[in-house]
């Protein structure tokens, strides 16, 4: 049996063999975004790619997300390789669909080619059978957050449960027999400390869409038979803003409400006016006490008013925890790949990914990798070096795969017995689930 330096050095070769088909794919999706849970054309991509690797696969999961598995025959942990298949709204992208306005703004064609690029090396270097255990690459829907309204629709109808790709996947079962999982995110050169690196943890959230009501009535005859919910709305704002020196640093609570229908018409008291935000923090503690502030901070202001307020309160993602063993593997594979002094430990990110739920499940890395140019979530996001940003994570997901497997899969048994899952998946499932709520507080009730 070879060393496991060879081991990652065939993976490495094998992936540079694949190299013109992985950018190929990265610039194809780049050029064909699609929204959350509508990633069709890009799971027909990821199919053929597992087709061609010769590994079973199920799809449709989650809609749209595909599961295959790369099986040593010999007995050993699962780990999951992750990517995410969807784009953005940036209308102004000059790559975005000129339809659905769908941009990759945050890079996830990299996460894609880079998880087709890990299979394809991994199954062309021929050294399954040096590993123990069990490869599943897995193209996971929905990460962004968005077009809440039509994944409200998607629930109601009974097609999914939750709102995003990896909670979803997570209650249908898909990661039952997976023991830990990591995937890369791509990073912008021009805004990035250094070349790779992993923060200790991120923020969670939970969202809230919001509507006053009152009544309409005219704006210059007879303002006083009219109800104004734009008063109402304004003074929640007030309201929720007077909460912030309750929040704690440490908490790192981040609210950021946004009037999303102000009114109809400028000469009618406004009778219906909708907000939205989220309410994120490092802890689901911190986050069910800022979100129980704002909820208070909505009724009072629609008790001022006379209005009445329904809060509708949506799951978003848990806190980010890296598993600090993932991570020092991960420097390995960055100092690597992109030379010594290259990797940085960044500080708790005040962002979210719903990895965070996994994140609470199983042991799981979700670092940084550069190779994009550009602002996140901006117009001008691209990946502007393709080596750093398709063939540098293929290589670093598939040189994970065999650090944790081979040998035995020492090491990924060292990284389940040293985890400590924070919940079990029906513990998960149950505190989700009970974050839907729809609160009506009425006027004089
Ligand atoms: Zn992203």
């Amino acid at each position: 049996m070879r060393d496991n330096a060879s081991v990652k050095q065939a993976v490495c070769d094998a992936v540079e063999r694949h190299r013109e088909r992985i950018i190929g794919l990265g610039e194809a999706i780049m050029d064909e975004p699609e929204l959350g849970f509508k990633e069709v054309k890009t799971a027909a991509r990821v199919k053929s790619v597992f087709a061609e690797a010769g590994l079973p696969m199920e799809d449709g999961l989650a809609l749209t997300g595909i599961r295959a598995v790369l099986d040593s025959g010999r007995p050993g942990p699962t780990i999951a390789l992750m990517g995410e298949m969807d784009a953005l709204i940036v209308p102004d992208h000059p790559r975005c669909d000129a339809l659905t306005g769908a941009a990759h703004a945050c890079g996830h064609n990299a996460q894609i080619a880079g998880l087709m690029g890990a299979a394809l090396g991994l199954t062309d270097a021929g050294i399954t059978d040096e590993l123990a255990g069990r490869v599943v690459f897995i193209a996971v829907p929905a990460e962004e957050y968005v077009e809440i309204d039509y994944r409200l629709r998607l629930v109601r109808e009974g097609r999914t449960t939750f709102l995003a790709g990896k909670p979803e996947l997570l209650q249908l079962g898909v990661f039952d027999d997976v023991d830990m999982a990591v995937m890369i995110h791509s990073g912008s050169m021009d805004s990035m400390d250094g070349e790779a690196g992993v923060s200790a943890s991120s923020n969670g959230f939970l969202a809230k869409t919001v509507c006053f009501r009152g009544k309409a009535a005219h704006a210059g005859v007879a303002p006083e038979q009219g109800v104004n919910a734009l008063n109402a709305a304004s003074l929640a704002l007030q309201a929720i803003h007077a909460q912030r020196e309750t929040f704690r640093d440490h908490d790192c609570v981040r609210v950021h409400p946004i009037i999303t229908r102000g009114g109809d018409i400028v000469n009618i008291v406004p009778a219906e006016v909708r907000m939205e935000t989220y309410v994120r923090a490092r802890t689901a503690e911190a986050m069910l006490d800022a979100a129980a502030k704002v909820d208070r901070s909505l009724k009072g202001a629609a008790m001022a008013c006379g209005c009445t307020v329904e809060i509708n309160t949506v799951p978003g993602y848990l806190p980010l925890l890296n598993d600090p063993h993932l991570a020092a593997l991960f420097k390995d594979h960055a100092e690597q790949l992109f030379g010594a002094g290259t990797y940085r430990e960044f500080p708790h990110s005040g962002g979210s990914t719903d990895a965070g739920d996994l994140s609470q499940l199983m042991p799981v890395l979700h670092p940084v990798m550069t190779g994009a140019a550009g602002t996140i979530h901006g117009k001008d996001w691209h990946i502007a070096d393709p080596g750093a940003g398709y063939l540098a994570p293929a290589k670093a997901l598939a040189m994970m795969a065999v650090d944790l497997l081979h040998n035995n899969a020492t090491m990924a048994r060292r990284v389940q017995a040293d985890s400590r899952p924070r919940l079990s998946k029906s513990q998960y499932l149950d505190q989700q689930q009970a974050l839907f709520r729809t609160e009506i507080w009425e006027a004089g009730a």
